[in-house]
C-alpha cells in the first residue's frame, strides 16, 4: 500500500470546538510554523495569502513533530485530544 492509502485507513473523532493544536495569532508568521506547512505528515498546516500559517488539526496523527519544531517559539499550543477523541490508528 502507498502511504496515502495507509493514512486513509485511519479514523478520527473530532472534538468540535476544542482543537488540540492552536496557533498564537500574533506569531502566525513565524519561520517555525512556515516550515510546518511542508513537514506535517498529515498536511494540517496551510500557508495563507497574507504570509501567515493556519492549522486545521482534524486529521492530526499526534506525531508531535510540530510540537518539537515550534518548541520555545511560543507560536503553538499543543496537547493530546481529550479521551475518546483524536486519531484511531488501524493496524494490519
Ligand atoms: Fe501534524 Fe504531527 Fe503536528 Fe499533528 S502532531 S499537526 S500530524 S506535525
Amino acid at each position: 500500500l502507498k502511504i496515502e492509502e495507509k493514512l486513509y485507513q485511519n479514523r478520527y473523532r473530532v472534538a468540535e470546538g476544542e482543537p488540540h493544536v492552536c496557533i498564537d495569532p500574533s506569531k502566525a508568521d513565524s519561520e517555525a510554523l512556515k516550515a510546518m506547512v511542508n513537514i506535517c505528515p498529515a498536511g494540517c498546516y496551510v500557508a495563507t495569502d497574507e504570509g501567515k500559517v493556519e492549522v486545521v488539526p482534524d486529521g492530526c496523527l499526534e506525531c508531535g513533530t510540530c510540537r518539537i519544531v515550534c518548541q520555545g517559539t511560543g507560536a503553538l499550543q499543543w496537547g493530546y485530544p481529550q479521551g475518546g477523541y483524536g486519531i484511531l490508528f488501524k493496524f494490519g
